[in-house]
């Protein structure tokens, strides 16, 4: 049951402040969204000083989108000139200027403004937000719009604070450091990794990879769209929908290989092996390459230049645990020491305290934390009972394995403007998800996981120390959008 308030001509509605907690993809999707609903009493605060989340974080060479681009778009605003199938982050950067440009979302953000608390007022109905620099904001509604991918993960290794030489995070890169003739050691094999060593490699001296466990890699069916396409996109919009409808439907499908077992996931194995075979022929390197874990257990990684670039002669693959960092070299178990100018720290991201280092407190003195003890959950991955007025976007599990991001984040700001819609009632204070609710959607959630790669036997960033899954949807994210398609209020207490 959908409460639709504001579109309603006699009802009296109240206008709701709203605060944006980020400026990425999300948040900037959130703010279109509802100023193309003609709501402006909203605030962004952004921690960086520019739009784009991860996309403005992630500009280490080669970092691109291994989601075909015309699907890397928000359905509201699709971009009919992608130069490429899958598109690099400078051209996903700029669509994100281009949405921030054309719905006039810049007077709205507060940038360089870091948030450390939300906290819910129960006599107000407000929440009251802190930042780092101590200012204060106060709002009915809190959109998180942080995602999943926002700080950096270090490894804790003995000396590595001891290291001379220049050393930084794939997700921080620094372009002042020239890498030509370098010794330069990589740690980490994941998407990142693999989008950037291609591209440095031949710059090098020497490039050694510490792969703790290798991954399952297949084809990127990437190309640019040629003029003739771009045109025919360009005169002909329809094309483009029917072109995202091909994508979407095609990477749909692709779920079906991250159940067990199944058919599917055994095709893709078998895609990753042959990629294996084709580049690398060296045996020992190929037995150090071929994952003992089922395909999509990780992230499966989609490139055409990864297997080639570490077969080259000057880069080396070592699989003997890191012992220790000294001033110029890194020391692995097996006694080695490899001379190290530069080190990459390709580690991935903290993916475990959705909001961290936020505080988030809720009815009661609730803090977020101290609920998401044992591993964070949200009902339908946005909201949290005992947290009023309080959504998230790209929460608890709800990254996919399979299809686009933007597709779930659509799903999710379409349902948080029916609580923006509720909460225009006058009469209406807060909507607090039902505990009962909640529990029922996780239980339900649990359930089908079990099906899936994920809950299998390897270690993700999808899932916590305890095994639970908490980061991915578990299903077709069709099944998402039916759930999504709006807000059920008998699922949420109305008080007022
Ligand atoms: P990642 O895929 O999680 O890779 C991290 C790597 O660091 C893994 O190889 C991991 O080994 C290794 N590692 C982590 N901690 C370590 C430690 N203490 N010692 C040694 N090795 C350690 O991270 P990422 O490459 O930054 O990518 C993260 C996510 O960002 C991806 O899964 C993807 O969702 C997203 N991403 C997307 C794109 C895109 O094209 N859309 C591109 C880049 C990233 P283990 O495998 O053994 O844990």
């Amino acid at each position: 049951m959908t409460l639709a308030i504001s579109r309603g001509p006699k009802v009296e509605t109240k206008t709701v402040e709203i605060a944006i907690l980020g400026a990425g993809m999300g948040g900037l999707g959130m703010a279109a969204k509802l100023r193309r609903a003609g709501i402006d009493s909203f605030v962004i605060l952004e921690k960086g000083s520019d739009v784009g989340g991860t996309w403005r974080d992630n500009h280490y060479p080669g970092s691109g989108c291994d989601v075909p681009s015309h699907l890397y778009s928000f359905s509201f605003e699709p971009k009919l000139d992608w130069t490429r199938k899958f598109a690099k982050q400078p051209e996903i950067h700029d669509y994100q200027l281009h949405v921030t440009k054309k719905y006039g979302l810049r007077p709205f953000i507060r940038f360089n403004t870091e948030v450390t608390e939300s906290r819910f007022d129960e006599a107000s109905a407000l929440w009251h937000i802190t930042t780092a620099t101590g200012e204060t904001f106060k709002a009915n509604l809190v959109v998180s719009a942080l995602g999943q991918l926002n700080r950096p993960a270090y490894p804790k290794i003995d000396g590595m604070d001891n290291f001379r030489g220049e050393k930084f995070h794939s997700a921080r890169w620094d372009h002042n450091v020239d890498l030509t003739g370098k010794n330069v050691s990589v740690i980490g094999n994941g998407a990142s990794a693999i989008q950037f060593v291609p591209e440095i490699v031949d710059q090098v001296k020497k490039l050694n990879i510490f792969q703790r466990s290798p991954n399952w890699v297949v084809p990127k069916a990437d190309r640019p769209y040629t003029a003739f396409e771009q045109t025919m996109f360009n005169r002909f919009p329809l094309l483009v929908k029917l072109h995202r409808w091909m994508i979407y439907l095609t990477l749909e499908r692709n779920f079906l290989a991250f159940i067990r077992g199944s058919f599917f996931s055994k095709l893709f194995e078998k895609a990753g092996l042959k990629e294996l075979d084709t580049y690398i022929t060296d045996p020992k390197l190929k037995e150090i390459l071929t994952p003992d874990y089922p395909a999509g257990c990780k992230r499966v990684l989609i490139s055409n230049d990864w297997y080639p670039a570490i077969a080259k002669p000057n880069c080396e693959t070592l699989t003997s645990h890191i012992a220790k960092i000294t001033e110029n070299a890194i020391v692995t178990e097996d006694g080695v020491s490899h001379p190290t100018d530069v080190v990459i720290y390709s580690t991935g991201f903290q993916t475990m305290d959705f909001l961290a280092p936020m505080k988030v407190i809720g009815l009661g003195g609730k803090d977020l934390n101290d609920v998401w003890r044992n591993g964070a959950e949200a009902h339908r991955g946005v909201a949290v009972s005992g947290f009023p007025n309080f959504f998230m976007l790209y929460g608890p599990n709800t990254n996919l394995g399979h299809n686009s991001i933007i597709f779930m984040l659509e799903c999710q700001i379409n349902y948080i403007l029916d609580a923006v819609s509720t909460l225009q009632n006058p009469k209406v204070r807060w909507l607090d998800v039902r505990k009962v609710a909640e529990t029922e959607f996780n239980k339900e959630l649990q359930a089908d996981m079990q099906r899936t790669v994920w809950a299998g036997g390897c270690s993700s960033w999808y899932k916590n120390e305890a095994g639970k899954v908490t980061n991915n949807w578990s299903s077709f994210t069709a099944k998402y959008w039916w759930q999504m398609r709006h807000l059920d209020l008998d699922e949420y207490a109305l008080v007022g």
